[in-house]
């Protein structure tokens, strides 16, 4: 699943192509997404300007004159650049044109989303999509302090609440196991347990295992201009605990566990997170 790295990738890909340019061609091949594809989205973005690729979570936000696009990826999709004379492939369902550059939303499982915000109903971040989000981690908002704060009151297990995105967005499942780990926190532990000095570690840790999937995303970014990336596979490579239950930890030798928390899985080790 493309996770916020990715996300953020992907942004800085279109970022660097789309703003200052005029659409001359928003085409829908397939309107069934998560939500159909508003029918008059094409009409309405014929010859607009991009003013810019903004990020907010894992939502891409395409802003014009009249409005905002919203874009999320789903459970598999992409949005890449391709060659103006590239024949479409199957799972192909959106497509942005402009004079001399085009990209395709690629989402076989159809979880991804093209939304539509009329710059005359209000600012972005009241979308009912994006009001109840937590913090970006990258901003100035996310601090030890703004973490506490958040877990301190709630009883559910730390992992839960991280993936929950209402506290800090971004922190996926993949993120949460490793962070959690980085922090020597057991993820069963309830927020209410959660001292401020072990917040300070968890957001430190969060900084570093976001980072460092950022930077390795990065690294890929003119791949991804011209071809699919590979969502999350660099990170998983580096990765201490994630799917690697029974593996020894790389800090302590105790066999790595997994255990099913809100249904995702989770992975930590026994001997170095305590509760
Ligand atoms: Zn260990």
């Amino acid at each position: 699943m493309p996770e916020l790295p990715e996300v953020e990738t992907t942004r800085r890909g279109i970022a660097t192509i789309m703003p200052g340019r005029a659409v001359r061609k928003f085409q829908v091949y397939e309107p069934r997404l998560r939500w159909p594809v508003p029918a008059d989205l094409p009409g309405l973005l014929a010859g607009q300007t991009v003013l810019a690729c903004e990020r907010r979570g894992k939502y891409l936000l395409i802003r014009f004159a009249q409005g905002t696009q919203i874009v999320h990826l789903g459970m598999s999709g992409s949005l890449r650049r391709v060659p103006l004379d590239e024949p479409r492939r199957k799972h192909d369902h959106v497509e942005w044109l402009f004079d001399d550059a085009r990209f395709l939303l690629h989402d076989p499982r159809r979880f991804g989303a093209v939304l539509w915000h009329p710059a005359n109903a209000g600012p972005i971040g009241t979308h009912p999509l994006l009001a109840k989000l937590g913090v970006e981690p990258f901003s100035a908002d996310f601090t030890p302090a703004q973490l506490h704060a958040g877990v301190q009151p709630r009883r559910q297990a730390i992992k839960t609440l991280l993936l929950g995105g209402h506290i800090v967005v971004g922190v996926g499942n993949i993120y949460a196991s490793e962070s959690l780990y980085l922090a020597g926190i057991d993820p069963r532990t309830p927020g209410t347990r959660l001292s401020r000095p072990r917040c300070a570690r968890l957001h430190a840790a969060i900084l570093q295992t976001l980072g460092q999937a950022l930077e390795s995303g990065g690294s890929t970014l003119r791949d991804y201009v011209n071809a699919q990336g590979a969502p999350g596979a660099y990170f998983t490579l580096h990765a201490a605990v994630y799917e690697r239950a029974g593996q020894p930890c790389p800090r302590c030798g105790q066999a790595i566990r997994r255990i099913v928390q809100g249904q995702r899985a989770t992975y930590f080790c026994p001997g170095c997170q305590k509760r």
